[in-house]
């Protein structure tokens, strides 16, 4: 690890001036200290966020569930909020990595990481969320830029994530074993507008939504439809873990499963 200064503010003011100074943001930790030890990132200074309790939280506003960025995985699973109205949000959030992964890993810091296998971007994506940030509020659309890249300015933070309720929803995640990340996601939302469906793990892009399957499955809401659509696996990652028509066979699979855990 190379050598840092640690700034802790205790409110987002103060937080927003150490970022725009040129702070890292530091939130759960879980990927950003250990890129630091392998000394694949540096810091000058890092800005703990633990400290800002304005943007830890879970609160209903209108048609949507606003989570505060530094609420972590474990805090979502357990809400009883989530679990009510977005059941399949609180689904992901208990199925991200190991218990202390869930303690320390927060939404903030894994939607900024954008993490190519990482399960809360399909959320965002899926759901059709809003990133709130210190300056501005994204649309899922336009937020996810590729592999660890997004929309978000050098000292731009993540404040809160506001997610809409959906009639339905599920998150279907074929595990990598060893690390826990998804080896193919798909988290699917049904509005009454239609079917979102967004897929992670499965392209070094990042996630991305499914056109074919959003419309056949905004037209028969079964797992039949979706058996239906081919997948195209050009594109698709192909690694040890698996061949891109592998993967590709997975996001058939498991948006069927998917439909049928939301049916359920
Ligand atoms: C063993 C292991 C297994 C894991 N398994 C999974 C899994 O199954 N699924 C999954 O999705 N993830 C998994 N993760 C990742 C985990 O979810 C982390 O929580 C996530 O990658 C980063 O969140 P963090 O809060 O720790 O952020 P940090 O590591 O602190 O930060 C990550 C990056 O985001 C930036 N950042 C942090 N907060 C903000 C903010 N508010 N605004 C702007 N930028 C910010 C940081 O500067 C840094 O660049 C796993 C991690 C580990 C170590």
């Amino acid at each position: 690890m190379y050598p840092f200064t640690l700034e802790r503010p205790t409110s987002s003011a103060d937080a927003v001036k150490l970022a725009g100074a040129g702070g890292r943001p530091l939130a759960g930790g879980q990927t950003l200290l250990a890129s630091m030890k392998l000394r694949l990132t540096s810091a000058d200074q890092l800005v703990d966020l633990s400290g800002v309790k304005e943007w830890t939280g879970i609160c209903r506003d209108g048609d949507a569930l606003v989570i505060g960025a530094m609420t972590r995985h474990a805090d979502v699973a357990s809400h009883a909020d989530v679990k009510a109205l977005i059941p399949a949000l609180a689904d992901l959030a208990g199925n991200i990595g190991d218990r202390q992964v869930r303690a320390m890993g927060t939404l903030g810091g894994s939607v900024a990481n954008n993490d190519p296998a990482a399960c809360y971007p399909s959320a965002v994506l899926a759901l059709g969320a809003t990133v709130h940030t210190n300056s501005r509020k994204i649309a899922a659309d336009d937020f996810f830029k590729g592999m660890f890249s997004t929309a978000l300015q050098d000292g731009e933070l993540i404040t809160a994530i506001s997610f809409p309720i959906p009639k339905r929803a599920a998150y279907m995640k074929f595990k990598q074993p060893a690390s826990r990340f998804a080896m193919v996601g798909v988290f699917l939302a049904q509005f009454a507008s239609g079917v979102r469906v967004a897929i992670t793990g499965a392209s070094s892009d990042g996630v991305f939504r499914h056109a074919g399957l959003e419309q056949a499955l905004s037209a028969s809401f079964t797992a039949q439809a979706a058996a239906g659509v081919k997948i195209d696996a050009s594109g698709l990652n192909q690694d040890i873990h698996a061949s891109a028509a592998y993967r590709a066979n997975l996001i058939s699979v498991q948006t069927q499963r998917a439909v049928t855990k939301a049916l359920a």
